[in-house]
């Protein structure tokens, strides 16, 4: 049973000002799952993991990042939070300023934000304000709101957000011994991936756990790291990386090119299959989370020699976050008989 969370677990690795007051909702810890049947569809020969953020307690990683950068904005002062999101930073910021007993505004872009996710931003509470424009104009309004008012800035443009999500690279060396030699991750806003590669040169310097090389994926209509510019219009079925401008790029492409990795995109059609792919395994990811997934499937059918290595997929985020997604078939209907059932299960 999870008793403690991310702050008290990592207490000497994570790196908070000695203001912050550490909170908890008992984050972190998720589970490590093997998908052997994934690995053999690959070709086989090699061990493939799925860590499932998605059993956090809002749903996503993003509790990890804001128990931290929470933690310190309370410590420091302040009565409000605010971030932009493109939903699942909203509900964490909202559920731990909740926690925190303080204020939490999220700007989310016009469009589609996924309804499972501004559910819970509105259920703990938070003031949400949907911006006619896209995530990037959200952040660029958050940014100008926090350097004019006394209100603490939780996008991963904060440092301690980074500080807490590194503990996602703690657990998958404490889990498989050392650090797994790929990791296959989204990107968006490219928070988590450099998050990821800081904490796992963190634990090598310490416990000489070695560091994985990074797939950083994309999705197609949405991938400036690809491109190699920022995307004006970006458009996805998964929401959680529709992002044209991310703040994080620069450090996202030199995690990839120190560690040897490759940064790509996939399409939604690729995206929306890696998740079924997943379903069937028991594992419902929203659609951004089955992108790093996506991507191994290119990798392996573009040539890349998995055999004998340990491969990690990130999945980010719950699927009961992104309901709409799912395409429910008409159900069938019977009178409660006996007959009329068994009719239907032996056609
Ligand atoms: C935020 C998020 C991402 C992208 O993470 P970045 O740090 O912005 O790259 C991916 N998947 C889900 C579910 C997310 O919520």
């Amino acid at each position: 049973m999870r008793t403690q969370g991310i702050l008290e677990k990592y207490r000497d690795l994570i790196k908070l000002p000695k203001h912050a007051v550490p909170l908890s909702l008992c984050e972190g810890d998720t589970p490590l799952i093997p998908v052997p049947a994934l690995a053999d569809r690959l070709g086989g020969g090699f061990e493939l993991y799925v860590k499932y953020e998605g059993l956090n307690p809002s749903g996503s990683f993003k509790d990890r990042g804001m128990v931290a950068a929470v933690s310190e904005a309370v410590g420091a002062g302040a009565k409000t939070i605010i971030c932009a999101s493109t939903g699942n930073t909203a509900a964490s910021a909202a559920a731990y300023a909740a926690r925190a007993g303080i204020r939490a505004i999220v700007l989310i872009p016009g469009g589609k934000v996924a309804r499972g996710k501004l559910a819970g931003a509105a259920m703990y509470g938070a003031q949400i304000i949907q911006i006619d424009g896209s995530f990037d104009e959200a952040l660029k309004l958050v940014r100008e709101i926090t350097d004019k008012m006394p209100i603490a800035l939780v996008n991963s443009l904060n440092p301690y957000r980074l500080e807490g999500q590194k503990s996602g690279a703690f657990e998958l060396c404490d889990a498989l011994g050392s650090a797994p030699d790929l990791v296959c991750i989204p990107v968006g806003n490219a928070g988590n991936i450099t998050a990821y590669h800081m904490g796992f040169t963190q634990y090598h310097e310490l416990k000489k756990t070695g560091i994985p090389s990074f797939i950083g994926v994309q999705a197609a209509g949405a991938a400036p790291l690809v491109l190699g510019h920022v995307v004006e219009h970006p458009e996805t079925v998964a929401t959680a990386i529709r992002i044209g401008n991310p703040a994080r790029g620069d450090q996202a492409l030199n995690v990839i090119k120190e560690t040897n990795g490759k940064m790509l995109s996939v399409s939604d059609d690729d995206i929306l299959a890696a998740q079924k792919l997943l379903a069937g395994q028991g594992i419902w990811v929203e659609p951004a989370s089955a992108a790093g997934l996506a991507g191994l499937i290119a990798e392996v059918n573009a040539g890349r020699d998995v055999r004998g290595k340990r491969v990690v997929l990130i999945c980010t985020g719950n699927g009961l976050k992104d309901p709409d997604i799912v395409q429910l078939p008409e159900p069938i209907k019977v009178r409660p008989d006996f007959e009329e059932v068994r009719k239907i299960l032996v056609a």
